[in-house]
Parts: structure tokens; C-alpha cells; sequence
């Protein structure tokens, strides 16, 4: 039976993302500043919302990792030992960096601990060697390591070795892409991917000779999905990383919802905890973890590099469609057992509908909404995102549990 597991590091778009992925489960949260960092969409944080955010995740023992990952120019450069103060100051648990010029910064002028970004995509022990002499403590690999592979990198460099588990993937080495910038005048690299190998591509066949300079068939022009991949699903190998001693499993989606961060942290997290406390799955909590997985919007899942290199099997090659099978309806900011619960509503509901609370730990809880009632107690035909209401209360739900309505009743 193992006496350990690894970390679950889980995404933090948001200080309320924050706080979803630590209550559902998650070790450690990974979040971006207001610069520096590499998703412009997300929600990223002030510095009132970073201090808040440590402090919450300090206090339930989760670790917080501040993104530094983009590549910049010397104007970019200038502004950045003032923002490595603050964190220092707020005490973040590690920056997560891949350009040379930052790391040399942060030595220079902090004490934070460094892990490598996988944007620097490390694929090998003399890069980790390399990278560790420089200052790196941890290396988030490249997406294109398999686990035995990984497993060799920590034992000859004795570094911690973080994974990516779950969540999109990038059809470029961990990033390293200009489609963006080319397609959608968006640079990747400084945040603003704009997913273009999600796109239609067509494949045109222009010479009628080939590179011998003999004759082909001309072919028509195909249509395809060819750069889109599937997503990353590493669930069932959780045995493999943890024999292999990865320190941390990732999960990819600061710009997901809070259905999804708190899903897959509960997910992920119920799973480490069954397999230290009994040494195996069940496979009927495999498929129930599954089901779960499949509730939150994915493309069809895929193992990657995890467990031998991606191939053809891993393209996704289909138009992105929404498959969500459920939306959120609010998050609790309050409940009060045998009265009602006030919820903060982020999408419409009606009297009647049935809803579910997803519970910290455990199966979640549906109920009917009997009522449904202003905060001043006047009836509603339908709550309004945005707005807080009083609803019935769902045995076992607290504080920040998500509320989620599935889309076929
Ligand atoms: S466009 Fe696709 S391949 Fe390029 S950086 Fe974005 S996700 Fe990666």
C-alpha cells in the first residue's frame, strides 16, 4: 500500500476558482498576477485577490504557485522585481517560470523558489540538470514525456517532477507556437493563444510531382481537424505515477469553469485517497470517477504521452461542439441545515427543477427547488444569474459547494 500520493495541483482562474479547487481537494493551486503570466482570458488576480487567495489556501494547507511563464522583452523585464516583492512578501510557495532572463531576475532580486515551466519543454536529464543547476527546484515536464520517462529524469537528477494528469492539450511542443500570432495577430506566448489548431484546415495538394520529380495523382483539396487533439484523461494510470514517485499531478484550465475545477479536484483527489488508504480500485469507482469526468464540458479523452507517445489515436479531428451535460446554477454562500440555503446563482433556474449539490466528499445530493425566494423572501419564477436566493436546504451541503442542474431532466 503506498504511504504517499502526489500532489494534486488544480487551476485557479479566479479567487472564487481558488477557493472551489481547494475545498474539493486539490494540494496546491496554480494562479496568474495581473502580468507575466500566460492566459490573458483568466480572471487574474489583484493583489488584494492574491493575498486573499494565499491566506485561504494557507490555512487548509494547500500551496499556491504563481505563474511567471511567458517570454519577455527587456521593457517587459523592468516592472518585474517590484511584483517579485509582493510575492515574496504574501508568501507564494514558488513561481512557475520558463524564461531564462526571468529566473536570472528572480535570483537577483527574491528567494522564491523555482519550478520550470513546461513551456520551457524539458524533455531529458541533462535539460533537467541543467535547469536544476540554474535554480529550478521542480520541473513541470513537456506533455511529450511518458511516466518512465519521467521517472528517469527524477532519479538521476533528484528534482520534484510535476505532470500534467488532466485537462487540453497543446498540438505544439508544450507552446512553443506562433499560429496565433500569424492567424489572429495574438501572441501564444504572452497569453494570447487564440486555440487556431482548433480550426478547420484544409490540405491542399498543389504539385502534381513529387520530391523525386516523378508524376502523382493530383488530389482534392481535404478538409479536416487534423491539429486539434483529444484531451488528457491520466486517471486510470494513477498507480503508474505514483510507483514512478511523481511529486505533482497537474491539471491544466485557468480559464475553465468552476464546474470543472471542482470536479476534476474531486474527482482526482477521491481517487489518491482511495488507492493510499487500500492499495487499488475498485473498478465500479473507476467508472463512477469516469462518469464524473465526462460531466464537465471535455473533448473525447485521451492518455497522451502519459503511457507511450501520442499518436494519430490522440487528434480529436472534429468541429469543438458544446457537450456540456450540466451547468452550474450557483455556488452556496450559506447554508443553513432543515431551513434553506443562500446561493450565489450564476445560471437561471425555475421552481420545480432539480438540482444537485456536489458535495466536498461523497456522492452529491439532488433536491427539487419547492421554493425559490428573494433574499427579502418574495416568491420567484426564476432566479437571475448574478443575484443571491434562498432555495430549500440539500442535506449535507456547505459553504462554497457547487449547485449544478443537469441539462435533460
Ligand atoms: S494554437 Fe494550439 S498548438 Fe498553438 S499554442 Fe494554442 S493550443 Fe497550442
Amino acid at each position: 500500500m503506498p504511504h504517499w500520493t502526489p500532489e494534486l495541483l488544480s487551476p485557479a482562474g479566479s479567487l472564487e476558482k481558488l477557493k472551489v479547487s481547494v475545498l474539493y481537494g486539490a494540494n496546491a493551486v496554480y494562479l496568474g498576477g495581473q502580468k507575466f503570466g500566460l492566459r490573458q482570458a483568466a480572471d487574474n488576480f489583484t493583489y488584494e485577490e492574491l493575498s486573499e487567495g494565499v491566506e485561504f489556501a494557507h490555512s487548509r494547507n494547500a500551496k499556491v504557485y504563481v505563474v511567471l511563464n511567458s517570454f519577455l522583452h527587456d521593457n517587459d523585464l523592468v516592472e518585474l522585481p517590484e511584483f517579485l516583492y509582493l510575492l515574496e512578501e504574501l508568501k507564494v510557495d514558488a513561481v512557475i517560470v520558463s524564461d531564462l532572463g526571468v529566473i536570472s531576475t528572480i535570483k537577483k532580486h527574491s528567494n522564491l523558489v523555482i519550478h520550470l515551466s513546461t513551456q520551457a519543454s524539458c524533455l531529458n536529464i541533462e535539460s533537467a540538470k541543467l535547469w536544476k543547476n540554474l535554480g529550478a527546484t521542480r520541473i513541470v515536464l513537456g506533455r511529450e514525456v511518458t511516466i518512465k520517462e519521467a521517472s528517469l529524469i527524477k532519479k538521476a537528477t533528484g528534482l520534484e517532477i510535476e505532470m500534467f494528469v488532466h485537462g487540453s492539450m497543446c498540438m505544439a511542443f508544450s507552446g512553443n507556437c506562433v499560429i496565433s500570432n500569424y492567424t489572429q495577430g495574438r501572441d501564444s506566448n504572452r497569453g494570447g493563444c487564440a486555440h487556431s489548431c482548433r480550426f478547420e484546415y484544409s490540405i491542399n495538394f498543389n504539385d502534381d510531382k513529387n520530391d523525386k520529380g516523378h508524376d502523382v495523382e493530383k488530389r482534392a483539396a481535404q478538409k479536416a481537424y487534423f491539429m486539434s487533439s483529444k484531451d488528457l484523461e491520466g486517471i486510470r494510470l494513477l498507480p503508474e505515477f505514483i510507483e514512478a514517485e511523481i511529486d505533482s499531478l497537474k491539471v491544466e484550465g485557468r480559464n475553465k469553469s468552476h464546474h470543472y475545477a471542482g470536479t476534476i479536484s474531486k474527482v482526482y483527489s477521491d481517487a489518491l485517497r482511495f488507492y493510499k488508504e487500500h492499495g487499488h480500485f475498485l473498478s465500479s469507482d473507476m467508472l463512477n470517477w469516469e462518469e464524473e469526468l465526462r460531466k464537465v464540458s471535455h473533448r473525447d479523452y485521451t492518455t497522451g504521452s502519459l503511457d507511450h507517445y501520442a499518436e494519430s489515436d490522440s487528434i480529436y479531428n472534429q468541429r469543438e461542439h458544446d457537450d456540456n451535460e450540466y451547468v452550474v446554477s450557483g455556488i452556496v454562500l450559506e447554508a443553513i441545515p432543515e431551513e434553506h440555503l443562500l446561493v450565489d446563482v450564476k445560471s437561471a433556474f425555475h421552481p420545480k427543477d432539480i438540482l444537485e449539490v456536489m458535495r466536498f466528499s461523497g456522492a452529491t445530493k439532488k433536491c427539487e427547488v419547492q421554493f425559490l425566494k428573494s433574499l427579502s423572501g418574495v416568491s420567484l419564477e426564476r432566479s437571475k444569474p448574478g443575484t443571491v436566493v434562498k432555495i430549500p436546504y440539500i442535506e449535507g451541503a456547505e459553504k462554497f459547494n457547487i449547485i449544478r442542474r443537469a441539462i435533460k431532466q
